[in-house]
């Protein structure tokens, strides 16, 4: 079946330190908007991607990925949770979505494969998440000292993409919404509705760029991916 992918790309990135938003920055000859969605458009059931932009930007036009007609754009709103909905509005009767950060421009093929393969036994739907390695504790409130160790095993990185049944995430995304639950990303909101995503081991290298020295390492990884 068709599989839509909606790339939230509206946010303003404040922790890059640059003027330019993130996901316009190059890494090689693209944008890692650009890296980001070929890794989606990579795959042969995603047939479309709807692009959340903020209502100022200006850059996406100028890409020659605008000009595919495979990719649509939609104005994205005030919190991601806000710029996935405006994306979901534009996806017509899907069945199932794809969210993936417009950041993260490293996936691996291998990984969206066994994400999208959970469609066959699932019908919540779950996400991308990498095992922890550091070992972790958690802070006493307000302070920078140690409470306690958090036990390790139980603990993974949420990645992106994450992949879900349309309706019930649109659903889950209103509600939490709604009530005011911090939600950071997508199975957030089914979680806040009582759900349990399914965790699909990936790859630690999928990283989002957040800071200016996740750049170099981006580029590293992507050039690791095309070889
Ligand atoms: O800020 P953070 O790195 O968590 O943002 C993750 C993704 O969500 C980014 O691709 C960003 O552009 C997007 N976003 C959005 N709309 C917002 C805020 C963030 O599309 N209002």
């Amino acid at each position: 079946p068709e599989i839509i992918a909606v790339v939230p790309a509206a946010g303003i990135g404040s922790r890059m330190l640059s003027e330019c938003p993130k996901q316009y920055l190059t890494i090689g000859t693209q944008t890692i908007l650009e890296h980001s969605i070929a890794s989606l458009l990579a795959h042969p059931a995603v047939t479309r991607v709807i692009v959340a932009l903020s209502d100022d930007d200006v850059q996406f036009q100028q890409l020659a990925i605008a000009r595919d007609r495979r990719i649509t754009t939609v104005t994205g709103g005030r919190q991601r949770a806000d710029s996935v909905l405006a994306g979901l509005q534009a996806a017509g009767d899907a069945e199932w979505v794809l969210v993936h950060d417009a950041a993260r421009p490293c996936l691996h093929a291998d990984d969206l494969a066994r994400l999208l393969a959970i469609a066959a036994t699932s019908r919540i739907g779950g996400i991308l998440a990498a095992p922890v390695r550091d070992t972790m504790k958690r802070a006493e409130a307000g302070k920078e000292a140690i409470a306690h160790t958090v036990e390790r095993e139980a603990l993974w990185h949420a990645l992106t993409p994450q992949f879900f049944p349309l309706d019930l995430l649109r659903t889950c995304l209103l509600r939490a919404l709604h009530d005011g639950a911090i939600i950071t990303d997508e199975a957030s909101a089914l979680e806040h509705c009582g759900y349990h995503p399914e965790l699909v081991a990936g790859r630690s290298d999928n990283i989002k760029v957040t800071r200016p020295e996740d750049l170099a390492l981006a580029a590293f990884y992507l050039t690791q991916l095309h070889k």
